[in-house]
């Protein structure tokens, strides 16, 4: 399997109202037939601008079209193909993210990404030949580490992540939606964009602090020559990351802050993963860090292939975000991934699909073929022999049979027409089938019930049989309408003999080839030129020593920018760490807020409860990586029993009773100690109570009153009791009981 790099390219927005007005400086350039991008320092006079090379650099005047057709075009065709596909924007907020993935209407050059990609699958879709396809697609957000679906019943509901061994990592639940046109796509798409969660920064009023995935699944069913079966699968994923700035330059505050922190995990977990796969001497890549490199866990050295558009402002006062974006670019560069097709996938709705198809066909063809009907009518003749299935209709029945036909037909139409308009999801669809055949079949075993209750007679069996024959029309009839609804939900071939429509799609396929070449030897060119310098013969010493000082300050120039960068990244790393250690203190201030919480609130739950022993609790909870919680164990409240004398058959039935009795006792305990923790400090009867009482016998002045119990008193004295007391043996176990209470 050979493997491939990940695809990035640049795209640089043009100035907007409120950097003009700021007056801005331009510090990024563009040099578009070597796919290279420079960003020079505001304020540097003498340091040359910084640069860069991708596999596509596009400046402010450039199109979604033209980046489309050169760089996106081969990523969705081989979708269409069976390969897996992710588009990734990444860029601070503001920088053209959702404008290069959503898109504009007009000028329909700068339409988005996923309108095109959707453009382009059903154009495939429809010239393909011998192939039919199911086209499903989901929205997701990730929201402050949190998955939603965009498209489900209820947006606000929290998804949960799942692994599975052949599925790899999905979300359990989301909701699929069966597209047959681009229109169709397009109005699921603007749905779900209106209910992605929307914040307010300084950066961009209308921008999103969420991380969003579009998802186009297909599954693909190719015919052979020998009319054999292939399934395979491709899933294109659309990503429209939330900005990448540093949450210190958004003004963010309070809950803002909190999210724009956790916008950051995500993505400095997706740059963590990105270096674990770059420096390739990490064994372990932290995909677990976070739900979106989860999610994207087979875009980023996986099975997929990926392509990255990172998205720049050119003003002098995003010189650093638009530094930062640049060198994270420029490192998922060098993630290999291994693309595959995938062939034969085991959860298929297609192959599940044709299979009722083929089986309610053959239903149908056996049920209607005469013999069949006979023999089934014949079933019924033994059992009445005299009728007479040549005998002609009754116009009544006929009637009837019209009639329920029909009704049928209203409904089916009426289902046909809300299907159509809704289109909305292919379990619905299948629901109102359900619905359907279960009337019908309920209909017929009504039939056959009628018949059965009225015994055995063979007067009506001719009436009978024309029932039973009535039935099974109308269950041919049903098993027809299911088999044509179930063939709906595939597209495929309507234009494959458009000429026109192949020879564009052809055509379109042709640019995107040609281009790439164009990019493979502009990016060898540069690096021929310099071996040229030491290999070229020379015509005269001169001009090889001209050549070799061009190469010289080339080389120097190099060097001088090597050392700039490893000072600005050193830096930068300052920048960031100070952002880290922000954060760990911030989270420290908040375990310790929790911490000193506890150990106020800990005294207060009764000691029966296992709430009580927060060391135990701590042994006990584990860690769910699913749901990234901690499960803890149930609230138990747990009755201690005393600990047993030494059993004797006639203290036993005692023991029991004061056992129990000691169990009430210890409640009330419970409860007057909770009580006595209310009061205020300065009535620390407790301690005052033990005091008094030590003091008494210390003095040996009498026991306290009110006490009412000797066992107290008694207590309190074994310990000065010489231990061969005569009955010292019965004594200390009423001690021992007595004990426990106190
Ligand atoms: P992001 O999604 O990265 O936060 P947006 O895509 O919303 O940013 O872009 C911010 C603004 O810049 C929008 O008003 C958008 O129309 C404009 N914009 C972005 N990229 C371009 C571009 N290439 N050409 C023209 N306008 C652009
Ligand atoms: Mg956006």
């Amino acid at each position: 399997m050979s493997s491939e790099s990940v695809k990035v390219v640049v795209r640089c927005r043009p100035m907007n109202v409120r950097e003009k007005i700021l007056n801005c400086k331009m510090v990024v350039s563009v040099e578009m037939s070597g796919c290279q991008c420079f960003i020079k320092k505001p304020g540097t006079k003498e340091e040359p601008p910084k640069q860069f090379t991708f596999d596509g650099a596009y400046f402010i005047d450039q199109t979604t079209e033209q980046m489309y057709n050169e760089i996106a075009y081969p990523l969705v065709e081989g979708v269409t193909e069976g390969y897996n596909g992710t588009i990734f924007a990444y860029g601070q907020t503001g920088s053209g993210k959702s404008f290069t993935m959503q898109g504009v209407s007009e000028p329909a050059a700068q339409r988005g990404v996923i309108p095109r990609a959707f453009e382009h699958i059903f154009e495939s879709i429809q010239c393909a030949e011998n192939t039919k396809f199911l086209v499903r697609a989901s929205y997701l957000e990730i929201y402050n580490e949190e998955i939603r679906d965009l498209l489900g019943n209820d947006t606000k509901q929290k998804m949960e992540l799942k692994e599975h061994p052949e599925r790899g990592v999905y979300v359990r639940d989301l909701s699929l939606h069966t597209v047959h046109s681009v229109a169709e796509c397009e109005r699921i798409m603007e749905q779900g964009w209106g209910n992605r969660s929307v914040g307010y920064t300084l950066m961009n009023k209308d921008s999103s602090r969420s991380h969003s995935i579009f998802t186009i699944h297909l599954e693909i069913c190719s015919t052979d020559a020998t009319g054999e079966d292939h399934l395979r699968a491709g899933k294109l994923n659309l990503v429209d990351l939330a900005g990448s700035e540093r949450q210190s330059k958004t003004g963010a505050t309070g809950e803002r802050l909190r999210e724009a922190t956790k916008i950051n995990l995500s993505l400095s977990a997706l740059g963590n993963v990105i270096s674990a796969l770059v420096d390739g001497r990490s064994k372990h890549i932290p995909y677990r860090d976070s739900k979106l490199t989860r999610l994207l866990q087979d875009s980023l050295g996986g099975n997929t292939r990926t392509l990255m558009v990172a998205c720049l402002s050119p003003a002098d006062n995003n010189y650093e975000e638009s530094l930062s974006t640049l060198r994270y670019a420029n490192r998922a560069k060098s993630i290999q991934n291994r693309p595959r097709i995938n062939e034969d996938p085991k959860d298929a709705l297609l192959r599940e699909y044709q299979e009722e198809i083929k089986q309610l066909r053959a239903l149908i063809s056996s049920q209607l073929s005469n013999g069949n009907l006979s023999s089934l009518l014949a079933g019924q003749l033994t059992v009445g022999p005299s009728s007479d299935l040549s005998r002609p209709l009754s116009s009544t029945t006929e009637e009837e049979k019209e009639k329920i036909k029909e009704e049928y037909e209203v409904k089916l139409a009426k289902l046909q027409a809300e299907y159509n308009a809704e289109q909305e999801s292919n379990a619905k669809l299948q629901e109102d089938i359900a619905v359907l055949r279960s009337s019908f079949e309920n209909k017929l075993s009504s039939l056959k019930k009628t018949r059965a209750s009225r015994g055995h007679s063979t007067t009506n069996a001719g009436s009978e049989n024309i029932l039973i024959k009535q039935a099974i029309e109308e269950e041919s009839f049903f098993m027809h309408v299911f088999c044509s609804q179930l063939e709906q939900q595939v597209v495929g071939g309507e234009q494959a003999r458009n000429k026109e429509l192949q020879q564009r799609h052809q055509q379109r396929k042709t640019l995107a080839d040609q281009r790439k070449k164009q990019l493979i030897q502009a990016l060898a060119e540069n690096h021929e030129e310099s071996d040229n310098v030491m290999l070229n013969v020379y015509d005269s010493i001169q001009d090889e020593v001209r050549a070799k000082s061009r190469l010289l300050e080339n080389t120097q120039g190099k060097l001088k920018a090597a050392k700039l960068e490893i000072r600005d990244l050193q830096m930068e790393f300052e920048l960031e760490r100070n952002d880290y250690l922000a954060t760990i203190r911030r989270l420290e201030m908040e375990g310790k807020l929790l911490q000193s919480l506890l150990e106020r609130v800990i005294p207060l739950v009764r000691r029966d409860c296992n709430y009580s022993n927060l060391d135990r609790l701590r042994k006990e909870a584990i860690w769910d990586e699913d749901s990234a919680s901690w499960s803890l164990p149930e609230v138990v409240v747990q009755k201690t029993t005393l600990p047993s004398v030494a059993p004797s058959a006639q203290n036993l039935s005692v023991r029991r009773s004061s056992a129990a009795a000691t169990g009430e006792f210890l409640q009330d305990e419970e409860d007057r100690y909770k009580e006595m923790l209310n009061r205020s400090d300065s009535e620390n009867f407790s301690s005052n109570y033990f005091k008094l009482k030590r003091a008494h016998q210390l003095l040996g002045s009498e026991p306290m009153k009110g006490l009412g119990k000797t066992w107290s008193y008694r207590r309190i004295t074994r310990s000065y009791m010489p231990f061969t007391s005569p009955d010292n043996k019965g004594e200390r176990s009423v001690n021992q009981e007595n004990t426990y209470c106190i």
